[in-house]
């Protein structure tokens, strides 16, 4: 039988968005050792803007933008809808794409009007044309840089700002005083994104460049010195989301994927969950045993 001290924190706990998914995440839950976070969407906002296009060569802004978002219309990544979202903006009308693969955490390819266009991350793009990659425009800081190559040659950027959720640093600063040891990110972003973003935040490590499989050789590396507890957003963060001791996924923005693997879900896409969350977790068990 469940404890009632485990019941009353499960309900407990919903009523501050956390549905946690049974008597053994909670339990597990309150002996976290180490959290490691996902950024785009999870430590950010996840509603990134297009702040600036700078195209290649005579193409025009809205050229690239149209096919980019074209690529994307299918994709769930918030650096997908936001570049849709603002190709609506302006009016631009989105052809259907004839094939469309995404490869999760990297980005996309498609064939539109005859055309073989690539969105996603520099590395991504840049690993799958030939030829050089032009230079890339000054970044404000904790700018995401989404690139665009068309027919194998590169056509421009997209500069996006993804700012990080609100009060983020008091949050990691919370958790750290109710037992948290130790709290990295991981992210599929590069290096010098993820260190401007998470500037000041005091991160115990910062690892950049992951696919979904990295993330999940992380999780599993972490969790031979102790509980790691896991928040990501997406398709590409279900297998970690699964790998960890507790996998939180954050909620409300459609990924099913990673609702599914998830033991808890931030069902109001809040991450200042985690603190009564943990804090619940511990109570209930002090209760239970
Ligand atoms: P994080 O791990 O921080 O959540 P992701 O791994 O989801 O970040 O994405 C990292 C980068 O890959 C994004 O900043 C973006 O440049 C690129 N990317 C991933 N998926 C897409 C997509 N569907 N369209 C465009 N870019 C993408
Ligand atoms: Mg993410």
């Amino acid at each position: 039988a469940v404890p009632v001290a485990l019941v009353a924190g499960l309900s407990r706990a919903a009523q501050y968005g956390v549905l946690i998914k049974g008597a053994r995440p909670l339990e597990a839950m309150a002996h976290i050792r180490t959290l490691i976070l996902d950024k785009t969407g999870t430590l950010t906002d996840g509603r990134p803007r297009i702040t600036q296009i700078t195209p290649q060569n005579d193409l025009a802004e809205d050229d690239i933008l149209r096919l980019a978002a074209a690529a994307d219309q299918a994709s769930k990544h918030p650096v997908a809808q936001a570049i849709v979202t603002e190709a609506q903006a302006r009016g631009l009308s989105l052809p259907l794409p004839r094939a469309m693969e995404e490869h999760p955490g990297e980005g996309v390819m498609a064939r539109i009007e005859g055309r073989r266009v690539l969105v996603g991350g520099e590395d991504f793009v840049a690993s799958q044309i030939e030829g050089p990659v032009p230079p890339r425009p000054a970044l404000d800081a904790g700018a995401v840089l989404v690139a665009v190559a068309i027919d194998g040659q590169m056509a421009g950027h997209l500069v996006m700002a993804d700012p990080l959720r609100e009060g983020v640093g008091t949050l990691l600063a919370g958790l750290k005083h109710q037992g948290v040891e130790r709290i990295l990110l991981a992210t599929g972003d590069r290096r010098e994104v993820a260190e401007r973003v998470t500037r000041g935040l005091g991160l115990d490590g910062l690892r950049s460049g992951l696919s979904p499989d990295q993330k999940v050789l992380l999780v599993l590396t972490e969790g031979k010195s102790g509980p790691v507890m896991m928040v990501g957003d997406g398709v590409n963060d279900a297998p970690a989301l699964a790998a960890a001791d507790v996998g939180v996924a954050m909620g409300a923005r459609g990924a099913a994927a990673s609702a599914e693997a998830a033991d808890v879900v931030l069902v109001q896409d809040r991450i200042d969950g985690l603190a009564p969350g943990l804090e619940i977790a511990r109570r209930a068990r002090a209760i239970a045993v």
